[in-house]
């Protein structure tokens, strides 16, 4: 059974923009379109981050209506 989104489409897995932690020790990233920072700092360790990308769910931007 799938999700679907409002639209009525399926919710598939799809390239995401998104900041990665560059540290070793920490797996945090944060989605490229929750930030406008240029160059964010990982909330988790405030190291730098790097930008990637992931496959995610689409999931409806509360403030890109
Ligand atoms: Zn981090």
């Amino acid at each position: 059974m799938y999700k679907r989104n409002n639209n009525g489409e399926e919710v598939q897995p799809e390239e995401t923009k998104v900041w990665e932690c560059t540290s070793d020790k920490c797996n945090g990233w944060i989605r490229a379109n929750f930030t406008y920072e240029e160059k964010p700092e990982c909330p988790l360790c405030k190291s730098e981050m790097v930008a990637s990308v992931k496959m995610l769910q689409a999931i409806n931007n509360p403030g890109m209506k």
